[in-house]
């Protein structure tokens, strides 16, 4: 078995690139010695375009010429400076993505077009465009976007041999994942998702790096911060000091000769960091997380001693508190035996060589992590979000539902879509807006708008009125100004001399994990169920908490009974209504 799809994670701090072996193992590539490539781009003396270590070392000499955590940029309309060019999120992704394809390229010795790509399961339409952009720009179909914290889960699936509900709580160096996943031998089902785009272990390196440089500010009167060249080397001791205190009680932060005093004198940071410290400061980062632990499973409608297992994924989650935090909030000790910062590439690997036809003895069913809709007007003409794909919803999705227009002689409609869990479309965030005009004077008012969200979460709208006809459609991803160049045309490639790629097989065997479980067998999985018995859970459960106004009561108790016995449709009406009451 083998394949030509590569699986990426590209990540906030590294990325890395997987492929499936002739035996069918997942293998990260290892470039320049590393299977991590740092997520860095740089330009060189000469403006050659350095990627991985390469600009990390350039970074310490020309910092204004870096450029680092690129993704919490994706989906923002900007260009940064990158040397004398001026470079969009997606552009300095796409060159990222192309060190990861050089890599793969040069292992298998032919060109690589083809990839699936990981990305956070919190990831909005325009950050998963952004990512898509990227790829076009790299030279690289995306077969799919797979959402991270759903990747790792299908590494830890292939070879489970149960039925086991797990919580996935992945921490990046840049963005926060949790989800609940029903696992059986041959599928593995998204159940929730919940996160937060904006906390990763950068943050707690932030935080470091901030107390550290108050303190330097108190004794020396120089603001760290506020300097371009000595920030990034405070942040990297900070990050250095982080990571020794997962093994240890002490660290410090210590960069020689960082700056010098108004009289010359040379001036070293060296400031103390002891584990408990370090824990009080990220106790409100953690905590945070906590609570998207207890949303995703508040949405699975499941407690803690539900779960069978807690897996930890990314590598923030090697600092020890955090485990400790979640033993002590989930009762029970979380696992994790396939190695944090490698699983989400392994599980990207696998979803490759499926879908490259692969036997690989799982499936994955995803689903979309947040509600989305377009705005109307309610009998009182107040403006509200309609959901048409309700948060949870597997995919891919397709919903339609009948709008209509306020008077005959409404010749346009405007409508906005949006993304997000409020009835309040400006506390939702709106993905892009049509316009239907010059609709005929007629007396059919009907507006139909079809809803279609793609595998990898990409959503597609139509608007059709049934007067005349008129007609139009998004692709939501074309609201983002497309470049239409790749990188070669635009002088962008990275230098391809840093490539230098062995194969590492990964560690991902059951037979690792602390509870063994024998190899796994592979079977044709079931057609994906739908979202039918947590709909009706969740109905039952409202109904039984009396919190309802009787009118709720009764339409509630009138769409679970149609629900049950009916349609597609009437679960979806079911779905809207909870939607409201909930
Ligand atoms: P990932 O995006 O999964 O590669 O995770 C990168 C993040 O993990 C960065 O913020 C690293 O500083 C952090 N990290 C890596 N190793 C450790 C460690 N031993 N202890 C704490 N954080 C770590």
């Amino acid at each position: 078995m083998s394949t030509a799809v590569m699986g990426i994670d590209l990540g906030t701090t590294h990325s890395e690139v997987a492929l499936i072996n002739e035996q069918g193992e997942p293998m990260l590539l290892s470039i320049n010695g590393s299977v991590l490539l740092p997520s860095v781009v740089s330009v060189d003396a000469e403006n050659r375009i350095l990627v991985g270590q390469p600009a990390v070392n350039n970074e310490l000499a020309a910092p204004q010429k870096t450029l680092r955590w690129i993704k919490r940029r994706m989906g923002e309309q900007i260009s940064l400076p990158l040397g004398n060019r001026l470079v969009t999120p997606p552009m300095v992704s796409s060159m990222i993505l192309s060190s990861l394809k050089q890599a793969a390229e040069q292992h298998l010795g032919h060109e690589v077009h083809q990839a699936v790509i990981t990305v956070p399961a919190f990831f909005s339409d325009a950050q998963r465009s952004a990512t898509q952009q990227a790829a076009e720009l790299a030279g690289l179909e995306v077969l799919r976007l797979v959402n991270e914290p759903t990747a790792a889960a299908m590494a830890y699936a292939r070879g489970n041999q149960r039925d086991e509900r797990w919580l996935v709580y992945d921490l990046g160096g840049g963005t926060f994942d949790v989800s609940i996943v029903d696992c059986s031998p041959s599928v593995m089902e998204v159940r929730a998702s919940h996160g937060d785009t904006a906390l990763g272990g950068h943050d707690i390196d932030l935080l470091i790096a901030r107390a550290a440089a108050a303190d330097f500010a108190a004794q020396h009167d120089i603001q760290l911060e506020s300097d371009p060249l000595l920030w990034p080397q405070v942040i990297a001791a900070a990050e250095a000091a982080k990571i020794r205190l997962s093994g240890a009680n002490q660290a410090r932060l210590r960069v020689e000769y960082l700056t010098q005093s108004s009289d010359g004198t040379p001036l070293h940071l060296d400031w103390p960091l002891s584990r408990e410290t370090l824990e009080i400061m990220v106790a409100p980062l953690i905590e945070r997380s906590l609570l998207s632990v207890h949303e995703a499973l508040r949405q699975a409608n499941l407690r803690a001693s539900d779960l069978a297992r807690v897996l930890l994924v990314g590598g923030a989650t090697r600092m020890p508190r955090i485990a400790q935090r979640l033993h002590e909030e989930l009762g029970m000790p979380p696992q994790q035996w396939i190695d944090p910062d490698q699983v989400v590439a392994i599980g990207a690997a696998i979803e490759a060589a499926l879908l490259s036809g692969d036997q690989v003895g799982i499936q994955a069913v995803d689903i979309t992590p947040h509600s989305l809709g377009i705005d109307a007007m309610n009998s009182t003409g107040t403006l509200h979000m309609v959901p048409l794909i309700p948060r949870g919803a597997p995919l891919p999705c397709s919903m339609n539902r009948l709008f209509h227009r306020v008077h005959e002689a409404q010749s346009t409609i405007d409508v906005g879509v949006y993304q997000g869990e409020s009835r309040d479309p400006h506390a939702c965030l709106e993905l892009g807006r049509l316009r239907l005009s010059d609709i005929p004077d007629d007396e059919d008012l009907s507006v139909l708008c079809r809803f279609h969200l793609d595998r990898s979460g990409i959503l597609a709208v139509e608007v059709e009125s049934g007067a005349g006809g008129k007609r139009a459609n998004i692709q939501i991803e074309r609201k983002l100004a497309r470049e239409n160049k790749n990188l070669a045309e635009l002088g962008l490639l990275p230098s391809p001399s840093q490539v230098n790629v062995d194969a590492q097989l990964t560690n991902a065997n059951w037979e690792d994990a602390s509870d063994p479980e024998p190899s796994p067998v592979a079977s044709e999985p079931p057609e994906p169920s739908c979202a039918a018995d947590d709909l009706f859970m969740r109905a039952q459960n409202l109904l039984d908490s009396r919190s309802l106004d009787p009118d709720d009561a009764e339409d509630l108790l009138q769409a679970l009974a149609a629900a049950r016995s009916g349609t597609t449709s009437q679960r979806q009406a079911l779905a809207d209504l909870l939607y409201f009451l909930e």
